[in-house]
C-alpha cells in the first residue's frame, strides 16, 4: 500500500502535484472493484496518480438522488492507495465551483440521447466537472469505465473539442460473477431485485452471441436481447437500443464498433449496461 496523502482544496493539490503529469481517475467515491481496477491500471502506467472523490452536485438532475449518494470518504481513501492511488483528492464543492459559478460546458452529439434524454442536465454537469479537474490536475492520462459507455463517448468528445491535456483510457467493465455490472446502485437492490437484474447481462450476452453468428439486422438482436429482458416481469425497460460507438446514433444494420445499450428499473432503482456487438464478417 502506497503512503498517500488526502488532499482538498486546489492549492493543496498543486502542492502535492508540483510538476508531475499523474493519472488520473475520476469518482464519485462508494469505491468497488470497478473502481479500483481503474485505480490499478492508472498505477501501472504512470508515476503518480491521483483519484478524485467528489459527488459532483450538478450531474444529479434528482436531488433525492444527490442526497441519497452513499458517502464514505475515510473507507474510499483507504481502499485507493491500497489499490496504487497516491493523492486522493476530496474537495468540498466549494473548491470546485466559486462562488458565482455561472459557467457551463455543453457537449451535443453524442451527450443528447438515451442518459442524456432521461437525466436533463445529468452530461452537462460532467463536462463540466471534467474539464474542471482535467484542467486542474493536467494528467498524462485519465481513466473512465466503459460501464458508462455514452459518458466516457461524451467525454472523449469533449477532449478533443476543448484539446484538454494528456489521453482519455477507456477502460473495460468490471463484473460480478454472475454478470451484473458493479455499480454504487446494486446496493440499493432487494434480494430479489438483485437476482432478477441477472437478465440484464443475459440480454447483452444473448444479443452479443446472435451477433457473433453472423445476424446484422438490428431489430433481431434487439428482440433477442427484449426477450431475455422480459423473462423478468419487474424489470421496466427503459431502452434497449443498438448504436454506433462513438456517435451513439441508433443503427439499423450492424457496423463496426456497434454497442448494445440497456438502461432499466427495478425495484426503483436505474441501471445501466453495455456490450460491444462484434459481427465476425464485418
Ligand atoms: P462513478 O463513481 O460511478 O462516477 O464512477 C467513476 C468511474 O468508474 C467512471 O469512469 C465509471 O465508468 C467507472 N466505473 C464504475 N463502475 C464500473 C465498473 N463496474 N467497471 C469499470 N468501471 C466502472
Amino acid at each position: 500500500m502506497s503512503a498517500g496523502r488526502v488532499v482538498a482544496t486546489q492549492a493543496e493539490l498543486r502542492a502535492a502535484l508540483g510538476d508531475t503529469a499523474p493519472g488520473l481517475v475520476p469518482t464519485m467515491g462508494a469505491l468497488h472493484d470497478g473502481h479500483l481496477a481503474l485505480i490499478a491500471r492508472a498505477a501501472a502506467e504512470n508515476p503518480l496518480v491521483v483519484v478524485s472523490v467528489f459527488v459532483n452536485p450538478t450531474q444529479f438532475s434528482d436531488p433525492d438522488d444527490f442526497a441519497r449518494y452513499p458517502r464514505d470518504p475515510a473507507r474510499d481513501a483507504a481502499a485507493a492507495f491500497a489499490a496504487g492511488a497516491d493523492i486522493v483528492f476530496t474537495p468540498e464543492a466549494s473548491a470546485i465551483y466559486p462562488p458565482g459559478a455561472a459557467t457551463r460546458v455543453e457537449v451535443a452529439g453524442p451527450a443528447l440521447r438515451w442518459e442524456g434524454a432521461v437525466r436533463p442536465g445529468h452530461f452537462i454537469g460532467v463536462a463540466t466537472v471534467v474539464t474542471i479537474l482535467l484542467d486542474l490536475v493536467r494528467p498524462a492520462r485519465s481513466y473512465f469505465g466503459e460501464k458508462d459507455y455514452q459518458q466516457l463517448q461524451v467525454i472523449r468528445r469533449l477532449h478533443a473539442d476543448l484539446a484538454l491535456p494528456g489521453e482519455i483510457i477507456g477502460c473495460p467493465t468490471v463484473r460480478d460473477a454472475d454478470g451484473l455490472a458493479l455499480s454504487s446502485r446494486n446496493a440499493r437492490l432487494s434480494p430479489e431485485a438483485r437476482r432478477a437484474a441477472r437478465a440484464i447481462p443475459d440480454a447483452l450476452q444473448a444479443m452479443v452471441e446472435r451477433a457473433g453468428e453472423g445476424e446484422t439486422e438490428v431489430s433481431a438482436l434487439i428482440a433477442t436481447g427484449e426477450a431475455v429482458l422480459r423473462r423478468e416481469p419487474t424489470l421496466a425497460i427503459d431502452h434497449l437500443v443498438v448504436v454506433d460507438g462513438i456517435s451513439l446514433e441508433p443503427l439499423t444494420t450492424l457496423t463496426p464498433g456497434a454497442r448494445a445499450l440497456i438502461a432499466v428499473e427495478l425495484d426503483g432503482v436505474r441501471l445501466i449496461d453495455n456490450r460491444e456487438l462484434r459481427n465476425p464478417r464485418l
